[in-house]
């Protein structure tokens, strides 16, 4: 294997023993970038001079010994809507277009901290909106399996970089499945972290009851040791919480007898293409020869999932993305009066899927519809969140496919938002509970197209969520298979 192939942790292990240096791994993935770039299309800023600058101070402190930080000296890729200091950040939007923060966000800043090697920022839907990475202002990013097939989304050019060999770990976001659905896509390993888990200080709003930063990876090994370095109370974010952080690593312990693990019946309901759910049902099969513990459960409210979701996201975004005027960040449009300029500015700078949800989320907003819609959304919230609390009780994990199909072909949905929307069915009411998730690769499609099973556990229980992954990928390859570029 080369560097590019190898994970977090067998990375360290050289790294560590001087076998590699941080400046040659670092040097190696700036090539592969350039190499692979202009067919996947995964960064939208690649930061060589200052990348080089970090695996420097690396190597400087790898020298004196002291290199008990597993990701010193790591190469990292971050997803464009994680405020960078020095390099910009857009959001893959055009209303950010030539905007450098000031600062880093937390997550960013605790990588650093670490030791993390900065390679660049990668492609999104424009403001974390979509599942395709085809909403981008900026262009789009191909599956590494299949250049005809999209990356999902919303954070498609940190899976389609991590499954690409052009970085060895990845920060994604996941407001509705944005993590995970890419993840499973893109055939590597992507966690939604319990909302309050990873501050969200630094990260461009999109639905703020929703956000949560986590890690894309080739194994869960490593997604323990990228979360390790990002959970944790942050006082410049109220919604992070003030909880203890286990030692993630020491969860992985590949035993997972008499776990208990609940497979709801909605899951498997029709519209699962056949491959997912044979891949599925004998993951789970693996994980009860293992000695988990498996009974059917039932999401019984989980059909509301999309359209509650759709109403609460886009009324955060529509006042999230107010700040957008054209006069604080990004370009201005010339225009007589203020107003005019506002508007100029907005119509110019987003794109149309974000114009479609500020219009949507304002319409629901509203006075005169704000019960009938958004109220009502959030009550279904309260009963979906119920549904899984119920389940969880009974149960260490609900265990599930990530996703209804294998990625899709570009354009295939375009036209058709409604049904992208449906495509997150599967993900999305984790979100409105706040609970951690995780997908991890589960076998291939007939044409050769990642699947990705999801298991998902209770509030602030990542380690047995992360256990189950390790446990069924010590028990599977489907994490050692790498993509031809
Ligand atoms: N596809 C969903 C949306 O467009 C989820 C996106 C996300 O998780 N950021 O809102």
């Amino acid at each position: 294997m080369t560097v590019h192939e190898l994970t977090l942790h067998e990375l360290h292990d050289r790294l560590r023993s001087r076998e590699l240096s941080a400046v040659g791994l670092a040097e190696a993935l700036f090539d592969r970038i350039e190499a692979t770039d202009g067919a996947i299309g995964a960064y939208l800023a690649v930061c060589r001079e200052q990348g080089m600058e970090d695996a420097r101070r690396a190597d400087a402190q790898l020298a004196t010994g002291d290199a008990d930080s597993k990701l010193l000296g790591i190469p990292v890729a971050l997803k464009d809507v994680l405020l960078t200091e020095g390099v910009p950040t857009t959001c893959a939007s055009k209303i950010l277009k030539g905007f450098t923060p000031p600062y880093d966000g937390t997550a960013v800043r605790r990588l650093r901290e670490a030791g993390a090697v900065l390679l660049g920022k990668t492609n999104m839907d424009e403001f974390a909106m979509g599942s395709s990475t085809e909403n981008s202002g900026y262009s789009i990013t191909r599956n590494p399996w299949n250049p005809d097939h999209v990356p999902g989304g919303s954070s498609g050019g940190s899976a389609a970089a991590v499954a690409a060999g052009q970085c060895v770990a990845a920060l994604g976001t996941d407001t509705g499945g944005s993590i995970r659905q890419p993840a499973s896509f893109c055939g590597i390993v992507g966690l939604k972290p319990t909302y309050g888990r990873v501050s969200r200080y630094g990260v461009v709003a999109y639905a703020s009851s929703l956000d949560q930063v986590g890690p894309m990876t080739r194994d869960v090994t490593d997604c323990a040791l990228v979360l390790q370095a990002i959970a944790g109370h942050d006082a410049a974010d109220s919604t992070s919480v003030d909880a203890p952080v286990p030692d993630y690593a020491a969860a992985l312990t590949g035993d997972v007898k008499g776990l208990h693990i609940g497979v709801p019946k909605e899951y498997f309901a029709a519209g699962l293409q056949p491959e997912v759910e044979r891949a599925a049902r004998q993951a789970i099969a693996e994980l009860e020869k293992a000695g988990a513990v498996v009974t059917e459960v039932s999401l019984p409210r989980n059909d509301y999932a999309v359209a509650a979701y759709y109403v609460i996201a886009a009324a955060e975004a529509s006042s999230n993305l107010a700040r957008y005027d054209g006069m604080r960040y990004g370009p201005r449009a010339e225009a007589e009066d203020l107003t005019s300029t506002y508007m100029k500015s907005r119509a110019q700078g987003f794109g149309h899927e974000v114009k479609r949800r500020i219009m949507l989320g304002t319409y629901v907003l509203s006075a005169g519809y704000y019960d009938a819609y958004y109220l009502k959304a959030q009550k279904v919230r309260t009963l979906l969140k119920q549904d899984m609390e119920a389940v969880l009780e009974d149960c260490d994990a609900i265990v599930a496919p990530t996703c209804p199909t294998t990625a899709f072909k570009v354009d295939e949905m375009t036209h058709d938002p409604l049904q992208m929307y449906l495509s997150d069915i599967l993900t999305i009411s984790v979100n409105l509970a706040g609970l951690p998730a995780l997908s991890v690769p589960c076998g291939f499609d007939d044409a050769g197209l990642p699947i990705g099973l999801q298991i998902i556990g209770k509030h602030f229980d990542e380690a047995t969520v992360l256990r189950l992954g390790y446990a069924y990928e010590q028990a599977t390859e489907w994490h050692t298979r790498r993509p031809e570029i």
